[in-house]
């Protein structure tokens, strides 16, 4: 086995070992996704990013009928914790072998104004082959949907990258109805992330809840895995 491949196969392993259900790597040496608030000069010397992604629960998610509720905002942050968990766990791997490795949080926002953690796990994703950017603006994965969290180690370990999948929502409209925003629209480049945001500060307030999550368009995505259908 080629170096990069055994590589992969480790970070994989390690991972799978820590709950994940999907491992994609990226090759960050032609599109590289934005980073923000990171020394450049050490962004620069990281050109694959793993992703890391969990499933949701399809059994929480079928209790979010009109909103984000108590439940769902538990097992929301029991997922990132997850995340963050295996992400350093995959980091620590990668500089046991003697290379540099980078968690970033799987939930953290470092840019109030323009709502930015330090590298957005949805663009990392679908370079490394999990998915596509679906109509609802989430990661969309074959298997799972849109239902699924992510995060990512940066990191220069050669490890083989993955393609991206070159698949779309195709003839699929399900989010479109269960949003209460509005938001969705047909074209992903037209989703209306302000109309989307001021929904979940009112949710955030009206429901008790002290995190801005929906989850509606989540659970109207499931992917083939609960609904067995094809995109
Ligand atoms: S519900 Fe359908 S249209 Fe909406 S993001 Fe998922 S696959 Fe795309
Ligand atoms: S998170 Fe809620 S408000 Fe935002 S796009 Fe999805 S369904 Fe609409």
């Amino acid at each position: 086995m080629r170096e990069a491949e055994a590589y992969r196969a480790r970070v994989e392993a390690k991972a799978r070992d820590q709950g994940i259900d999907l491992v994609g790597i990226a090759d960050l040496t032609g599109e590289r996704p934005a980073v923000h608030h990171l020394p450049p000069d050490l962004v620069a010397v990281f050109d694959r990013a793993v992703c890391l992604a969990v499933r949701v629960s399809p059994t929480v998610l079928a209790t979010v009928r009109d909103g984000p509720n108590h439940l769902y905002y538990h097992h929301y942050r029991q997922l990132n914790f997850l995340l963050d968990r295996a992400a350093l766990a995959v980091a620590r791997e990668i500089e046991a072998l003697g290379y540099r490795a980078l968690a970033v949080a799987a939930s953290q926002i470092i840019d109030w104004t323009h709502q930015l953690g330090h590298v957005s796990h949805k663009d990392v994703a679908r370079l490394g082959g999990l998915g596509w950017r679906g109509r609802n603006n989430l990661l969309v994965t074959p298997a799972y949907g849109a239902q699924v969290r992510l995060v990512t180690v940066l990191t220069d370990l050669p490890l083989e990258p993955a393609s991206p999948l070159g698949q779309d929502c195709g003839a699929c409209r399900r989010c479109l109805a269960v949003c209460p925003a509005g938001a969705i629209h047909e074209q992903p480049t037209a989703f209306d992330h302000q109309a989307c945001f001021a929904k979940l500060k009112e949710f955030g307030k009206t429901r008790g809840i002290g995190q801005y999550i929906c989850g509606l368009c989540v659970a109207a995505c499931p992917g083939r895995a609960t609904s067995g259908r094809e995109f």
